[in-house]
């Protein structure tokens, strides 16, 4: 491997570089070698290439190659997955998920991996389907072990529900929440039946609080109000909701 230097050409030399890297790591050419591809990284790495910083944060995730160091890991993936690099995102969202390096944190996680699996990454969707089916599950939970009383959310999911409309809404996802660039909300329809985000409960009135997440909650006093009509959501909320979070993620991803 002949590592010419030319002065100017940096950046085409990073790139040769992490070229070479993958070479040896995917034994394209030569002989496998994961030493030599970790080498290969650090020293792209070494002039800023943000796919390098990536494949060496995965071999120092793994111990491939190099000695498992798991902060390193994460340092690295972490400034990959701040350039929107999807293999980044989705190998520090599943590093979230277990807390491996990093405080476990099934939200981050989640958001990590739904958004690789909007940049397409393979594998990304399945994997932030069960995570998000996980959280959903432990959300609804919650829900209906907490006092009805007042209508509240934090910056990643519904915290407490104000009446049993509102929590069947809920649980039912007729009303969902979003996370939009000016705050969390719920999306819900309005009296037109267009989609729109409530500032107050539709069935009782309560308006919408934003509270810190995991609040704790003590008491059980459910206050079952009388039901009011309220129609289903329009798949197209679903296309919103979507729309709103991926800008969110974005938004929270480059803040992290
Ligand atoms: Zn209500």
């Amino acid at each position: 491997m002949a590592f010419d230097r030319q002065p100017g050409d940096n950046h085409e030399d990073a790139e040769t570089l992490y070229q070479q890297g993958l070479a040896f790591l995917y034994g394209t050419d030569v002989p496998k070698d994961y030493a030599k591809a970790a080498e290969c990284f650090k020293s792209s790495c070494k002039k800023g290439h943000m796919p390098a910083r990536r494949e060496l944060g995965i071999m120092y995730a793994s111990g491939q190659g190099v000695e498992k160091d798991l902060e390193r890991a994460v340092l690295y993936l972490g400034q990959a997955a701040d350039s929107l690099d999807p293999s980044a995102l989705y190998h520090l969202g599943l590093m979230y998920e277990v807390g491996s390096g990093v405080e476990k944190d099934m939200q981050k996680a989640v958001r990590m991996l739904a958004y690789a699996a909007e940049m397409g990454f393979p594998g990304a969707d399945s994997d932030a389907e069960r995570v998000d089916a996980i959280l959903t599950e432990q959300r609804n939970r919650n829900l209906r072990a907490r006092p009805l009383l007042k209508l509240q959310i934090s910056d990643v999911d519904v915290e407490a529900a104000c009446c049993k409309p509102m929590l069947d809404a809920l649980l039912a996802q007729d009303i969902v929440f979003i996370d939009t660039a000016s705050g969390p909300a719920l999306l819900g329809e309005d009296l037109d039946g267009m989609d729109a985000v409530l500032s107050r409960c539709p069935y009782c009135g309560a308006p919408v609080q934003v509270v810190p997440r995991d609040k704790k909650y003590r008491s059980r006093h459910p206050e079952l109000l009388p039901h009011l009509p309220f129609r289903r959501c329009s798949q197209a909320h679903e296309g919103i909701a979507a729309a709103f979070r991926s800008l969110r993620q974005f938004i929270i991803i480059l803040r992290r």
